[in-house]
């Protein structure tokens, strides 16, 4: 039995693991810390459900794209704990508020490793967990398999996570939900979490007691930096430009190698709705800000209705946010992975192997090295004012 021809053909979506009768499979890091299904021979009986569940290679989307909007939520504390403009808050406030369990990516800390993985949470104490971008492979473990049990126990469900994860649901469920809703993030590419932890301990190694990090840190505005939480009540900001791991990151050169060659970076989506960053929104929409006072300080979202139900959710969750109609290519210019994958980066192979032979150490002086100018360039733009940084991003592009 052979779960994927190649490695770019297996996105780590989980369905087979979960779908297996025999619990033959398993998830296992490979040599760059990428997981992959192994099957147990001893367990197997062939039996070919694992093949039958894999959307990535059997299943094609055909959602078009229905109706696109700007958008942010009416909740303003909610903004500032999210990446963009809060839609997964408000959609996810929307649910809970009905009684429904909602499924993200949460992150936790144990020891000296933070673990991304995906959970149900059933109340409002608990939405902060899942809120925020992690942007590292988020494990799916047997969230699956929960969900199955709460849709045929009727409970409404709204799942978030890349395209990907929502299809491998899609794929392992088999059948429609109508209490489903599903919700896919726009999505670039992942790097794994043992590069990531690798990161962490290597990179600051002078901070005791790391309790937390945030991927998009709104303390400076909407803008990609991070910040780790340390000691007692102590922060740090990273400068992701400055940063080894996030200029990698954003230059496409330590993801899977099945985000090279994504099927789901298309119109064609596996989630209800999809959520995304609206960067260039100054440029698509300026009435927006000129004249309905849009601020897009904190943050804008787009969404993008794929089904009706993804239409008939947008319609009922209005009072949780505020709505501007715009199109699908406006929001596609600043965000190439809506028609096309990230193109891999040159040095990916090179950086890896690199990780395997010399570990973090290696790929930080890789990273030195080859990105000299564009770190003291990062370095000078940070210390500039958020709406200097805001006039100097729209004159670029
Ligand atoms: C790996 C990754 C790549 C991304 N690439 C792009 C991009 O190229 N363009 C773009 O416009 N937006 C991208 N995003 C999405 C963007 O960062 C925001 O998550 C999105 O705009 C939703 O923001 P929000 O304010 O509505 O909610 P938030 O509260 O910020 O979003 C949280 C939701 O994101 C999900 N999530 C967070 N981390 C992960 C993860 N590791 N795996 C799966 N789900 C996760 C959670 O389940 C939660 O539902 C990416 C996100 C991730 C995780
Ligand atoms: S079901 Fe998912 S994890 Fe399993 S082989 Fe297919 S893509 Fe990989
Ligand atoms: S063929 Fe059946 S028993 Fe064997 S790994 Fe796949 S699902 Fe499990
Ligand atoms: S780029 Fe595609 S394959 Fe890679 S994590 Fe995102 S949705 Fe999955």
């Amino acid at each position: 039995m052979t779960l994927f021809p190649d490695k770019k053909d297996c996105c780590a979506c989980g369905s087979c693991e979960e779908a297996c009768p025999k619990s033959a499979i398993s998830m296992r890091e490979d040599g760059h810390g990428f997981i992959y299904p192994i099957i147990d021979n001893q367990k197997c009986i062939n039996c070919g459900l694992c093949q039958k569940v894999c959307a990535y290679q059997h299943i094609q989307e055909t959602n078009e794209p229905k109706s696109v909007y700007a958008a942010v939520s009416r909740n303003k504390s909610q903004i500032k704990k999210s990446a963009s403009g809060g839609i997964f808050a408000a959609l996810a406030t929307f649910v809970l508020n009905r009684g429904g369990v909602v499924y993200g990516s949460s992150m936790e800390r144990n020891g000296n490793k933070f673990i991304i993985r995906h959970r149900g949470i059933t109340s409002m104490e608990e939405l902060p967990l899942l809120q925020g971008s992690k942007y590292v492979q988020s494990e799916i473990g047997n969230c699956y398999k929960e969900i199955r049990s709460h849709l045929v126990n009727g409970k409404i469900v709204l799942f978030s996570g890349v395209p990907c994860q929502c299809a491998g649901l899609k794929g392992y469920l088999k059948t429609g939900y109508a209490n489903l809703i599903l919700i896919d993030i726009i999505c670039h590419g992942v790097p794994n979490q043992q590069f990531f932890n690798d990161y962490v301990n290597y990179s600051f190694p002078k901070l005791k007691d790391i309790s937390g990090f945030v991927f998009r840190d709104k303390s400076k505005g909407w803008e990609l930096s991070g910040r780790i939480d340390y000691g007692q009540n102590h922060h740090k900001s990273v400068i992701a430009g400055t940063s080894s791991y996030y200029t990698l990151f954003l230059d496409a050169q330590i993801y899977r190698k099945s985000c090279y060659s994504c099927k789901y970076a298309s119109p064609q989506r596996p989630g209800d709705i999809t959520i995304g960053d609206y960067w260039g929104i100054q440029k698509e929409h300026p009435e927006l800000i000129a004249y309905h006072k849009l601020n897009i300080q904190n943050g804008v979202s787009c969404i993008i209705t794929n089904t009706e139900k993804g239409d008939a959710i947008i319609a009922e969750a209005c009072d949780l946010i505020t709505l501007f109609p715009s199109t699908y290519s406006k929001v596609a210019n600043r965000n190439g992975q809506l028609v096309h994958p990230s193109q891999e980066g040159r040095f990916r192979q090179q950086i890896l192997d690199i990780y395997q032979t010399d570990n973090y150490s290696g790929v930080d002086k890789f990273y030195k090295k080859n990105y000299r100018l564009q770190r003291l360039i990062h370095s000078v733009f940070s210390i500039l004012p958020y709406s200097v940084k805001s006039l100097l991003r729209q004159l670029k592009s």
